[in-house]
């Protein structure tokens, strides 16, 4: 590497100078010290402040030492006294007798270093909020399971009522009697006991709750909070700009166990609510008369207190 191409790279490339990727001509042709035409040796070149890739039909001409040829890929260059133009990458090359391929080399690090920084600040900044958000559902879900976890072990304790229960979460929770009009008319004509005409005198709510309240607690905590407490500034630093790339693509399944959760909330709001106990206490309904213990009737009792 030159000694000159060294220079640029510290000069341009220093932490005070951001170098610049310009979007679009008028970026840098609208910048104070900007010259459509200018003249510069190698000794009044001071540093390199940007790149431009424009595509072929936004080409411009060449500003540098009466070189005017079209170019769409090429450096805004400074001078000395803070004059700046625009030059080709390969006349830059040639007036400056730098190695440009360097500088482009130089520059794709300091772009990968300063794209993999913003990358790392914006993992790191949805990650506070994602977390702040796992940790507030699944708390919640950690209540809202454990109180159809009481609600369920309580109607376990009585393995009529237990059935009773599991047959109507089997029809979405529909709680069906037989129809006592239908069994008449079916009596007096005289047809044969059948399957019975069945009457839905309420529905229990939040069914989908049961098939998750047993197992989502842990499912958050392991697939989704440890996760995100585990990306750490100091985890992610060590990873590559891919890896990174990689990690922030995990946020999309984070995001699915965490509307999980959302969902879980949801579905344990409706099953647990004052309106769905009452519901379950017509589960009654369903309890052969000779069944109908004093121990079924605690059960009913505490129902509406847990
Ligand atoms: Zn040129």
């Amino acid at each position: 590497m030159s000694q000159l191409t060294y220079h640029l790279m510290n000069t341009s490339f220093s932490k005070d100078i951001t170098p610049i990727a310009f979007k679009s001509a008028e970026q840098f042709q609208t910048r104070p010290n900007y010259q459509a035409a200018l003249r510069c040796n190698t000794e009044e070149l001071d540093r390199i402040v940007g790149k431009y890739e424009l595509s072929e039909k936004e080409k411009l001409q060449c500003g540098l030492n009466g070189c005017n040829n079209w170019h769409w890929h090429g450096f805004v260059i400074r001078t000395k006294d803070g004059q700046e133009t625009n030059c080709g990458k390969d006349c830059g090359s040639r007036d400056f007798k730098v190695s440009f391929k360097e500088i482009i080399a130089v520059y794709r690090r300091a772009e990968d270093a300063a794209s993999k920084k913003d990358r790392l600040t914006q993992i790191l900044a949805d990650r506070e909020s994602l977390l702040a958000e796992a940790e507030r559902v699944t708390a919640d879900v950690r209540i809202a399971s454990s109180k159809i976890e009481r609600i369920r072990a309580e109607i376990k304790k009585d393995a009529v009522l237990d059935r009773a229960f599991q047959s109507c979460m089997k029809v979405d929770g529909r709680i069906q009697v037989e129809d006592d009009a239908s069994k008449r008319l079916r009596e007096e004509l005289g047809l044969p006991a059948g399957k019975a005409d069945l009457r839905t005198i309420a529905v229990i709510r939040g069914g989908n709750a049961l098939r998750q309240s047993s197992i989502i607690h842990y499912r958050l905590s392991r697939f989704l909070v440890e996760p995100l407490a585990g990306m750490t500034a100091q985890n992610l630093d060590a990873l590559t700009t891919k890896q990174l790339a990689a990690e922030s693509m995990r946020f999309g399944n984070l995001k699915q166990h965490l509307s999980d959760g959302r969902q879980f909330l949801t579905d344990a709001a409706e099953f647990n609510s004052a309106a769905n106990i009452e519901t379950l206490l017509l589960l009654q309904e369903l309890i052969p008369k000779n069944a109908r213990t004093s121990r079924l009737s605690r059960i009913f009792e505490r129902l509406p207190q847990m």
